[in-house]
C-alpha cells in the first residue's frame, strides 16, 4: 500500500509541476520561436491586420505554404484599408491555388466592413472579433490573445496534440474538445498569453510532432502522462473519420488556337466565383456518358477526344473523380453562353481553384 504521505507529496509535486508550466513553455519559445513572416521580431508590437491575414490564411493550410501568399497579399495590400478598397475579384486571383475559397470571399467581406465600419481598426475583444465576415471562434481567440494580449487560448491541431498528450485525454476528438480547450487555458501565462499561444503551436509543429515526438528535448516532458506511458502517439484520440461518397463528372478542356473555353462559376456554393472549364455536373455514381452528353455544345466542336486516366482531387466533403475530353475549335469558333476564351498564355491571371489546374494541365498535357 501506498503511505499517505507519499500520496500527499505525489499531488504537491504534480501541482507544482502543473503551474511551472506556462513560464517553462515561454522561457522555450524565447530560446526556440519560429521565425515566420508574420510575427514580429521578440519585443515588438503585432500588427492586428497581419496576425488576421495570416490567421485566416493558416486555416486548412500548413506554414509552408501560406508564407509566399501572405508576402504577395502584403506587398499588394499592406494593409486593411487597402485589402477593403480592393474588387473581390482581385483577392480571389491572388487567392488562387491556396483553396478553400470561401476564405477569400470572407477575407474580402472583413476588410471591406472593417474599412466602413470600424475606421480601418479591427475589434480588440473576441466578442467584436466575431461579429467580422469569416472569424469563427477559433480565429478570434488567435487574434485576441496575438495582436491584442487577451487571456484566452486558441486551440489549433498542434495544440489539441501537445494537451492531449500532456493529459493522456483520453476522450475522442471531436468531442473531447471543450475538455482540451479548458486543460489548454492552464497553460496560459498571466501576461503574454499571445507568446503561450505561439509557444503551444510551434512545441506542436517542430517538437510534439505527430509521430516520434522529440520528448527529450520538450519543456514540458517531465509531467507528460503520455510520455510516462510511453504512448505518445496514441494522442489526441479521434474517433473515425466518415469520408464523403466519391462524385464522378466530366470536365471539357477546349482550345481554339492557344485560347481555351473557360466559365465562371456562380457566386454561392462550391468554389463560388473561381474560374472554370465547362464540366458536367459532379454527383455520386454518374456513368461517362451521362456526363458526356453535358459537354458545351457549339458548332465549331465536332470531335471530343477522351484523355488517359482520370484527375482526382479530395473536398472537404467528397473526393472526385473527373474524365477529361479534350477537343480544338476552329478559329473564330463563338463561346456558347455564359463562357468565354482566354489566351492560354495569361491562364495564371485567372482565379483557377486547384482541381480545375489539374484538369487544365491533363487536358492540354501539360
Ligand atoms: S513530452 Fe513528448 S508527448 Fe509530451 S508534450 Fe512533450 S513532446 Fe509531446
Amino acid at each position: 500500500m501506498i503511505p499517505s504521505a507519499a500520496i500527499k507529496k505525489k499531488k504537491h509535486s504534480v501541482t507544482v509541476c502543473g503551474a511551472a508550466r506556462p513560464a517553462l513553455l515561454l522561457a522555450w519559445y524565447d530560446r526556440h520561436r519560429r521565425r515566420l513572416p508574420w510575427r514580429p521580431l521578440p519585443g515588438e508590437p503585432a500588427d492586428p491586420y497581419r496576425v488576421w491575414l495570416s490567421e485566416i490564411m493558416l486555416q486548412q493550410t500548413g506554414v509552408k505554404t501560406v508564407g509566399p501568399y501572405f508576402e504577395k497579399f502584403i506587398a499588394r495590400w499592406p494593409d486593411v484599408e487597402a485589402l477593403g478598397g480592393a474588387s473581390l475579384d482581385e483577392v480571389l486571383r491572388m487567392w488562387a491555388g491556396l483553396g478553400y475559397y470561401s476564405r477569400a470571399r470572407n477575407l474580402h467581406a472583413c476588410a471591406v466592413v472593417v474599412r466602413r465600419d470600424h475606421g480601418g481598426v479591427f475589434p480588440d475583444t473576441e466578442q467584436g472579433l466575431r461579429a467580422l465576415p469569416g472569424i469563427g471562434p477559433y480565429t478570434a481567440a488567435a487574434i485576441a490573445a496575438i495582436a491584442f494580449g487577451r487571456r484566452t487560448m486558441p486551440v489549433d491541431g498542434n495544440i489539441e496534440r501537445v494537451v492531449s498528450r500532456l493529459f493522456a485525454v483520453e476522450e475522442l476528438l471531436p468531442q473531447a474538445k471543450p475538455l482540451i480547450q479548458e486543460l489548454a487555458t492552464t497553460l496560459l501565462a498571466d501576461s503574454r498569453a499571445g507568446d503561450s499561444a505561439q509557444a503551444l503551436m510551434d512545441l506542436g509543429s517542430s517538437i510534439c510532432t505527430p509521430k516520434k515526438p522529440t520528448c527529450a528535448l520538450c519543456p514540458l516532458n517531465d509531467g507528460c502522462a503520455a510520455r510516462a506511458r510511453g504512448e505518445q502517439e496514441i494522442f489526441p484520440r479521434k474517433a473515425p473519420k466518415k469520408t464523403g461518397t466519391l462524385r464522378r463528372g466530366a470536365a471539357f478542356v477546349v482550345t481554339r488556337g492557344n485560347e481555351l473555353l473557360v466559365r465562371t462559376r456562380p457566386e454561392k456554393g462550391l468554389l463560388g466565383g473561381m474560374t472554370e472549364v465547362p464540366t458536367s455536373d459532379w454527383l455520386a455514381a454518374q456513368d461517362d456518358k451521362a456526363a458526356l452528353e453535358q459537354a458545351p455544345a457549339s458548332k465549331g466542336i465536332a470531335r471530343w477526344h477522351r484523355k488517359t486516366g482520370v484527375v482526382t482531387h479530395v473536398f472537404t466533403h467528397f473526393p472526385l473523380e473527373l474524365v477529361v475530353y479534350a477537343a480544338k475549335a476552329p478559329a473564330r469558333t463563338r463561346a456558347p453562353e455564359g463562357m468565354r476564351w482566354v489566351p492560354i498564355d495569361t491562364l495564371a491571371d485567372e482565379a483557377f481553384p486547384n482541381v480545375m489546374r489539374k484538369v487544365i494541365a491533363h487536358g492540354l498535357g501539360l
